[in-house]
């Protein structure tokens, strides 16, 4: 009988670590063929007509697939490029191959199901298996106390469960060696231009520049657990906005599956071992438990994460003032800490967590706008998009979310005091503001004329005034919410 061969279709798991479809494939004895299809839906656009694709996103998309083609190259194996619809291109190359099987990591939301399925029937007259992998969380869903049809609607009731009652897996090595390819044309990588996108900008404020790929994904957390020795102080610093190192910074990296989160869990726990446990080493895995969290409600409830009405099911009236929508897009609301924010996200495609609660807050509880309108731009701009997260935290602060808690809305001026007391971040996005002193500078609208023109900064002119008065759109915003639980 002749060796079979296995394709491993590659999605987002762009590693050679801890992956189970790969380890069964090396298990089987077969020849694996690992193919990624760049699917020309991902560069299209969402259905508020933004790219579906930034720049960011898809540089380190790109980075992350030279990075693995030069993984596997370096254990005889190399990565087949195609562009096109999996749907369409995996069949072709399933019977230009003779490929006996699929192997993959599924996934849990409507675009990625839909090609799922749509491979399925392609391949099934064909007589090729379909096999897959649950791969992108922390928890394995076969551990957990509840099946995922019974997931809590309640985020801190399904920790206290998964803490008490659920082990983690550990990680899957990566393999030494793999079988060479069949003969084939492996395809080239294309540049982003031919994506249809510009290569991004790089701007020296960015808290780093996000290189794709798992062997950047080891260096970065080399450089801040290990090197850097952050770990320990994670809890303290993660609320921070500037610089590389208040927090992690793994999530573009977890997002594309370059990094996994088993791994890192492993490294937190030789991390304990080595130097210390701590609230800050605790909390960096209970980060990651909301990552699993999110993926494991987007299963539950499958497109409901995706409606307007929420999770929740919330039928309130949002509005599209796209007006309003574009001062908010290009950081000029007149709110510092939401314009700083805005603006460190379309010059480099990231935001702290901080940022992303602050300004999404601001967009749907004091702007009213449609809080669809928002997770769209942050799908198209965001490095590190991740369609569970994404989705499941603009629910959540939009107040649409299964753990709602009623209209709760984040008080701009008292998070920029607390959060950058000093100005230090608003000043860095916003040099404007530069002469503006820290008690003054988050609320630049009291600034009296003649202060003013002290501090180099005409109101209106070099800086907007308040596109709403802060109360009173709360107010106006909650009244609407209020309208909408009825
Ligand atoms: C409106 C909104 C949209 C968001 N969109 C995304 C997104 O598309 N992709 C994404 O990865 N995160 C998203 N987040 C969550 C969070 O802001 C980022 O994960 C975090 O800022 C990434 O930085 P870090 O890796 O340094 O995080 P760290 O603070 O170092 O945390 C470590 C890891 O824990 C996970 N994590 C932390 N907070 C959250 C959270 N609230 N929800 C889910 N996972 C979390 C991430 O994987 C993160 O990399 C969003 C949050 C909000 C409020």
């Amino acid at each position: 009988m002749s060796q079979q061969r296995i394709l491993l279709w590659h999605r987002n798991d762009l590693r050679l670590h801890d992956s189970e479809p790969l380890h069964e494939a090396i298990s089987s004895g077969a020849q694996i063929v690992p193919v990624y299809c760049l699917d020309p839906r991902h560069f299209g656009e969402t259905s508020f007509g933004f790219l579906k694709t930034g720049a960011f996103r898809a540089r380190f998309l790109l980075e992350s697939l030279a990075d693995l083609r030069s993984r596997l190259q370096s254990l005889g194996s190399n990565l087949i490029v195609r562009r096109g619809e999996p749907e369409t291109v995996i069949p072709q190359l399933a019977q230009q191959l003779n490929i006996d099987a699929v192997y993959y990591h599924r996934e849990v939301t409507a675009e990625e199901v839909t090609v799922e399925k749509g491979l399925r029937r392609t391949l099934k007259p064909l007589g090729i298996k379909m096999r897959s992998w649950w791969g992108a969380t922390l928890y394995h869903p076969e551990n957990l106390p509840f099946d995922l049809t019974g997931i809590p609607e309640v985020f801190t009731q399904f920790r206290k469960q998964v803490e008490k009652n659920a082990t983690i897996d550990p990680a899957f090595p990566a393999p030494k060696a793999l079988p060479t390819l069949p003969e084939i044309e492996v395809g080239a990588i294309p540049d982003i231009e031919d994506l249809g996108l510009e290569a991004p900008r790089d701007d020296d404020r960015a808290v780093m520049r996000f290189r794709g790929g798992e062997t950047a994904g080891f260096d970065r957390l080399q450089a801040y657990f290990w090197e850097g020795d952050r770990l320990r102080v994670y809890k303290e610093t993660r609320n921070g906005m500037l610089g590389a190192d208040y927090s992690s910074k793994f999530s573009p990296w977890l997002a594309l599956g370059c990094l996994s989160p088993r791994y890192i869990y492993e490294q937190v726990q030789q991390y304990e071992r080595d130097r210390i446990a701590n609230n800050s080493t605790y909390w960096l895995v209970f980060e990651l438990l909301w990552r699993d969290y999110f993926r494991f409600i987007c299963a539950k409830h499958k497109n409901r994460v995706f409606h307007l009405s929420g999770l929740r099911g919330l039928r309130m009236k949002w509005k599209e003032d796209w007006e309003r929508f574009a001062l908010w897009q290009d950081g000029k609301t007149g709110y510092p800490l939401v314009d700083a924010n805005m603006r460190e996200l379309a010059a480099t495609g990231f935001m702290s967590n901080r940022g992303r609660q602050n300004v999404a807050s601001f967009l749907t509880k004091n702007l009213g706008i449609n809080w669809q309108m928002g997770a769209e731009w942050f799908e198209s701009l965001l490095v590190d998009y991740d369609v569970c997260s994404n989705w499941g935290n603009w629910n959540y602060t939009a107040g649409v979310g299964n753990d709602a808690r009623g209209f709760r809305y984040f008080n701009i001026a008292k998070q920029s005091k607390d959060y950058d007391r000093n100005g230090d971040y608003v000043k860095h996005w916003l040099p404007e503001l530069a002469e503006v002193p820290a008690n003054k500078v988050h609320e630049p609208w009291k600034l009296q004329p003649v202060e003013q023109k002290r501090f180099n900064l005409r109101l209106g002119v070099d800086y907007p005034n308040p596109v709403v008065d802060f109360m009173q759109s709360v107010r106006a915003n909650e009244k609407v919410y209020n309208a909408g639980i009825k």
